[in-house]
């Protein structure tokens, strides 16, 4: 963070803002925090020792000294507590425990099809948490909070689904309550897009400010990071460029119709469902995205072709999305970009033809990295910036600084209004 970017949540340099300073330096002294800040020594001093008694920052030895004693330099203590992560797919789910780095401290996969319904799924993911914070030797108190993607729309006020399509049972499902008989911490869920674009911003572009994020499976979504942050639109709708309409390549092909409704959606022409769909009718055997990208691997021309083709057809609405928000980056992921040559040729080929040279004249087009860890990573992460927002940390701050004035906070708002005792 540059100085005098102001947060734009918290106290103006209380102890959550001085700690987005402390996360950003990677190794900070307290002249650099008074520099920066324009805050008194003491005010600093005040802030660090409320920091430190929550756990969150600790010193880690002097810098290099120019004589005299070195300065200590301070650190995020990124053990302060844990993440919980889910990554709830279509056919298997990825979860995983952080440390609030976002370093995976133990991670399970597992076969669980969504279309089994919100209790099944969440009963078995409920379970294997505790499993693997057994394993490591941890407890429930030490969760900070729950992030959880699913593959479907979420209003994300709510952690609850809206009309997602190959989620039956979970329209309006509350899935953060689900947690919080054991929990007491935040739960957030978002769109499986969404959180991949997090993971993946998080690890490999978080200098980027303007990034767009492809998934490319059975069907096509879109994270908009924009600001370096992810959004959401008015309904958690954004991105949703699987439903674009893209004119017909072959002018006398019959209208497709998609899972939406519609017709000539870019996800019924050129996701993999419908790539699948097209080599069962050549005669080749694919029953869905994955096996699109092993007939392209072993080099079947149909396949090829057709996974080279759909990029353009993905190309023609990414033009289109680069000259809406300019990105820096195009990152493409989901099962099919793992015939990723084929298809970023395809991709690259419409968009650098198609968008403004203004726009594309810093763009790159390049494959995910995190692959099939996007989500899961992205699932922490989305609850690692919540938890250390300077808001939630200057609230937990001021909340427990209370507590210790006034002795332990009252259980519920029923013992709330009872007489105090003498
Ligand atoms: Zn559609």
């Amino acid at each position: 963070m540059a100085a005098g970017d102001v947060p734009r949540s918290g106290t103006p340099f209380g102890p959550g803002a001085m700690l987005q300073l402390i996360r950003a330096g990677g190794g900070t002294t307290r002249a650099d925090l008074a520099s920066t800040t324009g805050l008194a020594r003491s005010t600093i001093t005040q802030r660090l020792e409320q920091l430190q008694a929550h756990g969150l920052v600790r010193e880690v030895g002097g810098s290099e000294s120019t004589g005299g004693r070195p300065p200590m330099l301070l650190a995020f203590n990124e053990g302060a507590g844990i993440i919980l992560a889910a990554d709830l797919g279509a056919t298997h789910a990825r979860l995983a425990v952080t440390d609030l780095g976002g370093t995976v401290l133990a991670e399970e996969t597992g076969e669980m099809p969504i279309a089994r319904g919100p209790e099944p799924v969440l009963d078995w993911a409920d379970d294997r948490f505790q499993s693997l914070l057994r394993g490591i030797g941890r407890d429930d108190d030490e969760v900070r909070g729950i992030g959880i993607g699913v593959p479907g729309p979420v209003e994300h006020a709510t952690g609850r689904p809206r009309n997602p399509p190959i989620m039956p049972g979970w329209d309006g499902y509350p899935i953060p309550e689900r947690f919080s008989d054991r929990y007491d911490v935040p739960v957030l869920v978002d769109n499986d897009v969404n959180i991949m674009a997090l993971g993946e911003h998080w690890t490999r572009w978080s200098r980027i400010d303007h990034l767009l994020f492809v998934k490319v499976a059975t069907g096509i979504g879109c994270g908009v990071v924009m600001g370096g942050e992810i959004q959401r639109g008015a309904d958690g709708a954004a991105g949703d460029i699987g439903h674009i309409r893209i004119p017909a390549i072959d002018e006398d092909s019959e209208p497709v119709l998609c899972s939406c409704g519609n017709v000539g959606c870019l996800e019924a022409l050129a996701g993999g469902g419908a790539m699948a769909a097209r080599l069962r009718a050549e005669g080749l055997d694919a029953d869905g995205a994955r096996s699109v990208v092993e007939l392209t691997r072993a080099g079947e021309p149909a396949a090829v072709r057709l996974v080279r083709e759909s990029g353009r057809m993905i190309g023609e609405v990414l033009a289109a999305s680069v000259n809406l928000f300019n990105p820096s980056v195009i990152v493409v992921g989901g099962d099919i970009a793992y015939a990723r040559e084929q298809l970023l040729a395809g991709i690259r080929e419409v968009v650098y033809q198609r968008s403004l040279p203004l726009a594309t004249r810093h763009l790159r087009i390049v494959p995910s990295e995190l692959a099939d860890r996007a989500g899961v990573i992205g699932a922490a992460v989305m609850m690692i910036e919540h938890v250390l927002s300077p808001a939630a940390v200057d609230a937990a701050i001021a909340g427990k600084d209370r507590s210790e004035l006034e002795g332990p906070a009252p259980v519920s708002p029923a013992m709330d209004a009872e007489p105090a005792s003498p």
